[in-house]
């Protein structure tokens, strides 16, 4: 179990929190800046300082971001390999803030790592945030973790780091601080992980009208506000798969005790089963706010800028078995955390490129899956990778879904 939730949480509590942004300028790195924001009000006994930000290729929005914080960070990284004379007008205004400016993914793994943070919030999209995530487990600090790619990619490696190193791996994906806040609730070890999905933009819709699918359609989910990779794969149901998976790392259980159903108003998180039957479920709005503070706070709740409900209105509240027949990404996710060792890298990079020419208009929308399972089908499985040997499968997986497709 990588998640130290039996023991105490860190007691090196220091009255200013340095927290390292990583992917700042993304949806979960934005929402994170604003919970530090309204951290800084409701909570004057500490102080929450963004020291290190992070953006790859948005410099204008990352310099706008730098900019409207109280204190600007210590460090600002543009992880892209851009250089000074690609900032632009943003070199101006990011020296007028005093940060240091740095480039490259090195400079991901260095903020990390950097002995003067106490916090790392883990918000790069896909496998691009795996050396900075594994950097910061390795030096043992509080890791809020959004980024499951790493998890999917990585498993056996991050968990024995964290081990190693005592690292805090707290979940931010709001499924599982749902079930680290439930398993919290209970004191109890848990007897099943019950993952909620919302099912996406095609819940009600047939195999052949998602052959169809359009771009904008897959990108126009019904609850949740996120960046496009994570949004397709919610339309895929692939986004659950890599949550089986992320869930089967970061609460040590098995893929057999780990289902998912659907529940398309997104309100109850998820659930756990105890040993007794009892199902504990942690309910609130679909605002990230809410799993990224806790991540940030825990083992204190404070009042956080997430709406609160309006129980003056009926709520409808529904759940309903996930269809694994229209979705078949979701069954991946099921044998990939059953089989462990290789699998997870390969599906990941699958997805990240399948997703990638989906975006770019290549591909269907159903190739996406399809391709992913012919790629992993084709892997020869080994059970006990070291981290070289899965990076090495993450980039042959990558060329093999470019060549089903006629791209390589
Ligand atoms: P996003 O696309 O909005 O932001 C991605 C961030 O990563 C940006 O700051 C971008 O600059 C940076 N980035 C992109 N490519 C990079 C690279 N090659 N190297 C370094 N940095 C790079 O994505 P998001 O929706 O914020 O998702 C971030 C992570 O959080 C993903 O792993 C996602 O699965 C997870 N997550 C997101 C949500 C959500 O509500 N958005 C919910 C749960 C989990
Ligand atoms: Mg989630």
């Amino acid at each position: 179990m990588i998640l130290n939730q039996d023991g105490p949480p860190h007691d090196d509590h220091r009255a200013c929190q340095n927290v390292a942004v990583l992917g700042a300028t993304g949806s979960i790195g934005t929402a994170t800046i604003d919970v530090v924001r309204q951290l800084n009000q409701v909570d004057p006994e500490n102080r929450w300082h963004i020291s290190a930000a992070s953006g790859h290729r948005n410099t204008q929005l990352l310099a706008e971001l730098a900019g409207g914080l109280d204190q600007p960070p210590d460090r600002v990284i543009l992880s892209n390999n851009v250089t000074n004379d690609d900032l632009g007008s943003d070199e101006a205004r990011l020296r007028a803030l005093g940060s240091r400016i740095e480039f490259g993914p090195e400079a991901l793994v260095s903020a990390a790592s950097d002995e003067s943070v106490d916090v790392v919030v883990a918000a790069i999209v896909g496998r691009a945030g795996l050396e900075s995530t594994l950097a910061a487990v390795e030096a043992g600090k509080r890791v809020a973790l959004a980024n499951k790619e790493t998890l999917v990619v990585a498993g056996p490696v991050v968990s024995r780091a964290c081990q190693q190193s005592g690292a805090e791996l707290l979940p931010v994906d709001s499924e599982h601080s749902a079930i680290f806040q439930c398993i919290q609730a209970a004191a109890s070890k848990p007897k099943k992980l019950i993952l909620t999905a919302s099912g996406g933009p095609f819940r009600n819709w047939t195999p052949e009208q998602m052959d169809e699918a359009t771009l904008e359609s897959a990108l126009a989910h019904p609850t949740w506000q996120m960046g496009p990779k994570i949004t397709i794969d919610s339309a895929t149901m692939i986004n659950k798969a890599l949550e089986v998976i992320e869930a089967h790392w970061l609460f040590g259980i098995p893929a057999e005790s780990i289902e998912v159903v659907v529940h398309p108003q997104s309100i109850i998180h998820s659930m756990v089963e105890f040993e007794d039957s009892s199902v504990i479920a942690q309910l609130s709005p679909p605002d990230m706010r809410l799993p990224i503070q806790y991540a940030l706070t825990y083992p204190r709740r404070l009042p956080c800028p997430t709406p609160e409900f309006d129980r003056k209105q009926p709520w409808n509240l529904t759940l309903e078995p996930a269809d694994t027949t229209r979705f078949p990404g979701l069954e991946l996710g099921f044998e990939v955390a059953a089989a462990g060792g290789t699998a997870g890298a390969v599906l990941n990079a699958a997805n990240e490129e399948a997703v990638g020419l989906f975006l770019a208009g290549k591909i269907r929308f159903t190739d996406i899956v399809k391709g992913c399972r012919d790629v992993l089908e084709n892997h020869t499985h080994e059970s006990n990778p070291p981290l070289n040997r899965l990076l090495e499968l993450d980039r042959w997986a990558r060329g093999e879904l470019k060549k089903r497709f006629g791209f390589a």
